[in-house]
C-alpha cells in the first residue's frame, strides 16, 4: 500500500518535501469496516488548508497522517451491509492505495457507474458547491448578470453552465486565451476576460453594461478588486473560494480596502454568504444528483477532465492546481 504523509506544514507553496510516500502493509477490515481499493484520487484546492494548521472549518492533517482526499474507489472487502466486493464507491480514501471505512458518507455506485471519476467533479463535490452555492445563495432571476473566475475549473465552469440554463447572462474569469476559449465556445458563456490581462478592471467592464448581480467567488486578490465596482444594488455574493491567497503567508502590500469594501456593502445593500459545501449544502445532495445527472446526459452541461497517471504524479500535480496549471478538474488515476 502506497500512501502519500504529511510530512511538514508548508509555508507558502507546498514543495517537494511537503508530503512523503511511504509503503505499508494493505490493512485488514475489522467488523463494521470495508477494504477500498482507490482507483481515482481527486485532487482540489481546500487541500492546501488541511496542511495548514491554521484556524479553518476543518481540523489540519496531523504531521505523519495520511493526507485526505476524495476517492473514487472499488470495494475490496466489506463487512458492512450495502457494500459488496465489486462495488464502485465514492469515498475519502486519501491519497493511498488502499483505504479503510467505516461506510459513513460513502455513496455506493453500483456495479459498472458510467465515467466513474467524474463523481469526483460535475456529479459530486464541486458540482454540488456549484449547484448549490448559485441556487441557494445567488438567488438567480432570468435576465441578470453572473460573473464568476477559475471560469474553467470544474466549480466555475459549472456555475456558469448553470446560470445559462437559469436564463442569466453570464461572463467568465479564466487564466489565458485557452481557457477562455473554451468557456465561451464549449461551455457556452456570454463572454471570458482573462485575468492576467493588464486591463482586466476596464475589461470586465465592458463585458457588464448591465452591472454584476451576482458574483460568484472562487478566487479573491485582483480579481475581486476588479469586481467590486461593478457589483450592482442588491448584489448576491456566494463567498465559495479565494484560492489566490490559499497560499499567501501575509496580507498583501498597499493600501487598506477594507473600508473601501465595507462602504460599497452599504450603500447597495449587497449579501455575503460564506459556505462549506457539506456542512451547509449536503442535505441538497440527492436533489443535486438528480438534476445534475440530467443535465448532464442531456449534454446541457459540459464537463472536461485532466487525468494524470499514477501516485507518485499526485504532489506535483497539486502544486500546479494551486498555480493555474489545470485545465478542467485534475484527477490522478491510481490503477493501471
Ligand atoms: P479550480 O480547478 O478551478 O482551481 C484552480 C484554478 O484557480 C486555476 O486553474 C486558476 O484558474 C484559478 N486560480 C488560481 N490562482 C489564481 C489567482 N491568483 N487568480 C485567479 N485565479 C486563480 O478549482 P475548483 O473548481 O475545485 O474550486 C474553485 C474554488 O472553489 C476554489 O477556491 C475552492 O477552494 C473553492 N471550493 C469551495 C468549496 C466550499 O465548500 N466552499 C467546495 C469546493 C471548492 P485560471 O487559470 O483560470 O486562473
Amino acid at each position: 500500500n502506497r500512501r502519500y504523509v504529511l510530512a511538514e506544514r508548508p509555508v507558502g507553496e507546498p514543495t517537494d518535501q511537503t508530503l512523503r510516500l511511504e509503503v505499508t502493509e494493505i490493512p485488514r477490515p475489522g467488523p463494521g469496516q470495508m477494504l477500498l481499493r482507490n482507483e481515482y484520487l481527486s485532487l482540489d484546492p481546500y487541500m492546501r488548508g488541511r496542511m495548514s494548521d491554521a484556524p479553518s472549518y476543518a481540523p489540519p492533517v496531523g504531521i505523519g497522517e495520511v493526507m485526505v482526499g476524495g476517492t473514487v474507489s472499488q470495494v475490496v472487502e466489506s463487512n458492512l451491509d450495502g457494500f459488496a466486493p465489486g462495488d464502485w464507491v465514492v469515498a475519502f480514501g486519501g491519497w493511498q492505495d488502499y483505504a479503510l471505512s467505516d461506510g459513513r458518507g460513502v455513496v455506493n455506485l453500483g456495479r459498472s457507474p458510467k465515467n466513474p471519476s467524474w463523481y469526483l467533479g460535475v456529479l459530486g463535490m464541486p458540482g454540488l458547491t456549484a449547484w448549490a452555492g448559485l441556487t441557494q445563495i445567488g438567488q438567480p432571476r432570468a435576465g441578470e448578470t453572473l460573473v464568476v473566475a477559475a471560469a474553467s475549473g470544474p466549480v466555475g465552469a459549472t456555475v456558469g453552465q448553470i446560470g445559462k440554463i437559469l436564463g442569466l447572462r453570464v461572463v467568465g474569469i479564466a487564466g489565458g486565451p485557452e481557457k477562455c476559449a473554451h468557456v465561451v465556445d464549449t461551455l457556452g458563456f456570454d463572454a471570458c476576460i482573462d485575468h492576467r490581462a493588464p486591463d482586466l478592471a476596464e475589461a470586465l467592464k465592458r463585458a457588464v453594461p448591465d452591472g454584476i448581480d451576482i458574483y460568484f467567488e472562487n478566487v479573491g486578490g485582483r480579481v475581486f478588486d476588479a469586481v467590486l465596482p461593478l457589483l450592482n444594488t442588491r448584489a448576491r455574493v456566494p463567498v465559495c473560494g479565494l484560492i489566490a491567497q490559499y497560499n499567501a503567508t501575509g496580507l498583501p502590500e498597499g493600501p487598506d480596502r477594507l473600508p473601501l469594501l465595507m462602504g460599497h456593502i452599504l450603500r447597495k445593500r449587497m449579501t455575503f454568504r460564506g459556505f462549506i459545501v457539506f456542512d451547509d449544502f449536503g442535505h441538497l445532495y440527492p436533489e443535486f444528483a438528480r438534476q445534475m445527472t440530467e443535465w448532464v446526459e442531456q449534454g446541457r452541461i459540459r464537463y472536461r477532465e485532466e487525468v494524470i497517471e499514477g501516485l507518485e504524479q499526485a504532489p506535483r500535480a497539486f502544486i500546479g492546481l494551486l498555480r493555474g496549471e489545470s485545465f478542467g478538474k485534475r484527477v490522478v488515476r491510481l490503477t493501471a
